[in-house]
């Protein structure tokens, strides 16, 4: 649970492995006291510097992992030692309360926030709900598998987990696995090293002794071959005896270029649905929503100045306005729109708004590969400039669909024919599986969607 708590740290702020290594991993929980939470860190400038750097992220973690606030007090493992022990009731009790939550949670690995009482219905995601509450409902009965995809943040998971609880409530004796593919991958890379007939059979067991297999972000297994053929065969043995299977994914089966094509075309049996970014109704909804259930009371012009500014990933919205609560707290301060826009100036970038034009695309992949745009435009025929050159014309065509011609005048009036062919390169390049050129373009567009 606190490795939990650690790793929702990094990932939110992506933070960096060597930072996260470094402060946050040998932090341990020392002891709670009252709504004190204290931690340990294993020497004194370790303890100053997470206070000064981290402490926030800490306090917003664990308030969202307990469902409750705690003060967070960093001490040093010396000063954790010559501390005097509690009351000999007091620890039962602080230990006691959050418990509960913990064993559940472990038990079935289950967020307790993510249900469907919590998700806000928005045209970006009504389609999936209906489908996830259809599914939740009569399991294994009509959309067997259900596969939902969409972008980062957008709320996979909590629907996934939605569909768990609801079916666990109506049925308590179900059994629902939850696993991301991460984790599936592996537990059977775990049994396939342990080299014994036992531990494979306790891995297809596992995965095939059920009622219901939730599987997250599914993309993670392509390419990985033992995964994928495992993943195959436990698939067709529950589909065949109508056990639900809930896949995830950041993309469509159509898009998962190297997956094992009769693994696509299973993916494709059932039902699938797409969850989109919110509108700016949907984005209030769910500030307002979670307001209510973390108790806050923001004032309404900060709620719209965080839905008008945050647009494309859920979990930055909510971490914004915890990020608010949290400074709020800690430094006593009021909640305004000025404290908004002070706090918030790391997250709400001026280029957000930002419309992605042939010209953005062009400074945008001059920028990533350390050239210059007269490089790219002009008359150069080195690959360290023509690749580049040709990546500009195929994002021009995927994402603005700029008419070739057009495309050609940007590019120093080459011919619409160059341009034609310099898309077409990418694309063969892409579908040869040039994992290099995919991995650049993917964190092109990263750079033109923030
Ligand atoms: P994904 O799995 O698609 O990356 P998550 O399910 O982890 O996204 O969602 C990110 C955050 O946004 C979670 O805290 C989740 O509760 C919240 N969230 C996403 N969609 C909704 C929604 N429709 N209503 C309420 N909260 C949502
Ligand atoms: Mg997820």
């Amino acid at each position: 649970k606190w490795d939990k708590i650690l790793e929702s740290i990094r990932d939110d702020n992506e933070l960096s492995n060597v930072a996260f290594k470094t402060w946050l991993l040998p932090l341990k929980v020392f002891r709670i006291e009252g709504n004190i939470l204290k931690i340990t860190a294993p020497f004194e400038q370790a303890a100053t510097y997470v206070e000064n750097k981290y402490k926030t992220f800490l306090y917003v973690a664990v308030a969202e992992a307990m469902g409750e606030e705690y003060e967070i007090r960093i001490i040093t493992e010396d000063e954790a030692l010559k501390e005097k022990p509690l009351e000999p009731e007091t620890p039962k009790k602080a230990a006691a309360a959050p418990a509960p939550k913990v064993a559940e949670e472990q038990k079935t690995n289950l967020n307790p926030r993510y249900t469907f009482d919590t998700f806000v219905i928005g045209s970006n995601n009504r389609f999936a709900h209906a489908a996830a509450l259809a599914v939740a409902e009569s399991p294994g009965k009509e959309y067997n598998p259900l596969f939902l995809y969409g972008g980062v943040g957008l709320g996979k998971t909590h629907l996934m987990h939605s569909v768990a609880h609801y079916i666990l409530q109506q049925d308590p004796t179900k059994k629902v696995l939850y696993v991301t593919s991460e984790v599936f991958t592996n537990e059977l890379i775990d049994s396939i090293r342990n080299g014994n007939n036992n531990s494979m059979t306790a891995f297809r067991e596992k995965y095939r002794n059920i009622d219901v297999l939730l599987i997250d972000d599914v993309q993670f297994i392509i390419g990985k071959e033992s995964t994928q053929e495992e993943f195959f065969h436990t698939f067709n043995a529950l589909h065949s005896a109508n056990k639900q299977i809930i896949i995830s994914s950041d993309r469509p089966p159509k898009d998962m270029e190297t997956l094992e094509a009769r693994l696509q075309s299973r993916f494709e049996w059932g039902l699938i649905a797409d969850i989109s970014s919110p509108d700016y109704e949907t984005r209030m909804a769910i500030l307002r929503k979670k307001e209510e259930l973390d108790g806050y009371n923001i004032d309404d012009e900060v709620i719209r100045y965080i839905a008008t500014n945050i647009k494309s990933n859920i979990r930055e919205l909510e971490g914004a306005l915890n990020k608010l609560v949290a400074l709020s707290n800690l430094e006593k301060r009021e909640i305004n729109i000025s404290m908004a826009e002070e706090v918030l100036k790391d997250i709400i970038s001026p280029n957000q708004k930002r419309e992605v034009t042939p010209q953005v695309i062009l400074d945008v992949v001059a920028e990533h590969y350390g050239i210059s745009v007269s490089d790219i435009i002009g008359g150069k025929r080195n690959a360290e400039i023509v690749t580049p050159r040709q990546v500009v014309m195929y994002l021009c065509r995927e994402i603005t669909d700029t008419p070739y011609k057009a495309i050609g005048i940007l590019l120093g009036n080459r011919d619409h024919s160059t341009i034609i062919n310099g898309d077409g390169k990418v694309r063969k390049q892409l579908q040869a599986n040039d994992g290099s050129l995919k991995n650049n373009i993917d964190i092109i567009r990263k750079k033109l969607s923030s």
